[in-house]
């Protein structure tokens, strides 16, 4: 994945971003024109704008008082990270898509079954933890999908691994 933008930051604001983006503090991510908003909580909530082509992000803004003089701050550290997170499930929901579509293709008449397998470490398993931890945010990211996975819950994927 492209991380172009790691150096636009300093050591200690990319780490306090990093914390940001694990505590949960980008609230929201949606597409605009010229890329993407995201919502970053720190003492208010702060408007982070992530300006991409072709999903390479080209350049950040926030609203916070730190970035007004044009520093890069950590929200926006945390709205990339988000950004970055999001790209990486959309390319396995593709995948998985593709799959499910192929098996329809080669005339398979009967109900197909299409079993994900979600291995350790993986962006399957990230998947699998959003659905846990930020279901709402998975939600949103897998609305308008006709995906199992959106329908299925922890026990279900347990005993799918069973
Ligand atoms: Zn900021």
């Amino acid at each position: 994945m492209d991380n172009n933008w790691r150096n636009w930051f300093a050591d200690t604001i990319y780490r306090r971003g990093v914390q940001y983006y694990k505590n949960g503090h980008v609230r929201e991510m949606h597409k605009i024109t010229g890329g993407y908003e995201a919502i970053v909580a720190g003492h208010y909530l702060y408007r982070v704008e992530i300006i991409t082509e072709n999903d390479r992000v080209k350049d950040t803004h926030c609203n916070c008082q730190y970035a007004y003089s044009g520093e890069k701050c950590k929200h926006q550290v945390a709205a990339l990270l988000e950004y970055k997170d999001m790209l990486s499930r959309q390319i396995v929901l593709e995948a998985q898509n593709q799959a499910t579509d192929r098996s329809h293709r080669i005339g398979q008449k009967k109900t197909v079954t299409v079993f994900k397998l979600i291995a350790k470490g993986t962006n399957e398993e990230k998947i699998v933890e959003l659905q846990n931890s930020k279901s709402d945010l998975a939600e949103e990211i897998l609305s308008g999908e006709t995906n199992i996975i959106s329908k299925m819950t922890e026990s279900d994927f347990m005993e799918l691994l069973g």
